[in-house]
């Protein structure tokens, strides 16, 4: 089965409440582990970065249920490939939280000091997760 990456971009819809992240990184933990998906999400309180790595079949299927939920809108796929190993495997669905997003980053990846990854190419945005990977496995130890 081959290893694909996809990721993706999308910003909160008018019925997206306060407890919904907690929901959806639970459901996402759940169902990605079931079907061997790993990732990253990243959210700033509008904007959703997320990568998704798995199977061709368990990557497709995952995001199309997520392309069907309300709790976000504009979503737009920034990257689809096929790639040789995983780069998150430590994560079912790992966060990054705003506090993470920082200026340094956002600059170094984007034109602009906020976080939006519609601004950013697709390379920027995989880099990007790829540093706040490296930061959380940094904090891990
Ligand atoms: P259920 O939880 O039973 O949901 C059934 C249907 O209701 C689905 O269509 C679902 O989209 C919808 N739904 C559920 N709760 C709500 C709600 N509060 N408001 C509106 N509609 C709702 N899922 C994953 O499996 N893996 C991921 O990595 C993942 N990442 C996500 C990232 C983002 C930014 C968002 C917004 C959602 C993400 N989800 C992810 C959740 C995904 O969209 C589905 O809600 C979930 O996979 C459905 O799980 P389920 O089949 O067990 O159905």
């Amino acid at each position: 089965m081959y290893l694909v990456r996809l990721i993706y971009t999308s910003e909160i819809s008018d019925g997206f409440g306060p407890n919904d992240i907690e929901d959806i990184l639970e459901k996402a933990k759940k169902n990605n582990a079931e079907c061997n998906v790993t990732g990253l999400l990243c959210f700033n309180s509008t904007h959703f970065l997320q990568c998704l790595e798995g199977s061709r079949k368990a990557v497709n299927e995952t995001y199309h249920r997520i392309l069907n939920d309300t709790r976000h809108r504009n979503i737009i796929m920034l990257n689809y490939c096929e790639i040789v190993e995983r780069e998150f495997e430590n994560w079912s669905m790992g966060y990054i939280p705003y506090s993470k997003l920082t200026t340094p980053l956002n600059l170094k990846y984007s034109g602009s000091s906020a976080f939006n990854p519609l601004a950013m190419s697709a390379g920027s945005a995989h880099k990007l997760m790829l540093a706040l990977r490296d930061s959380l496995l940094a904090h891990a130890m």
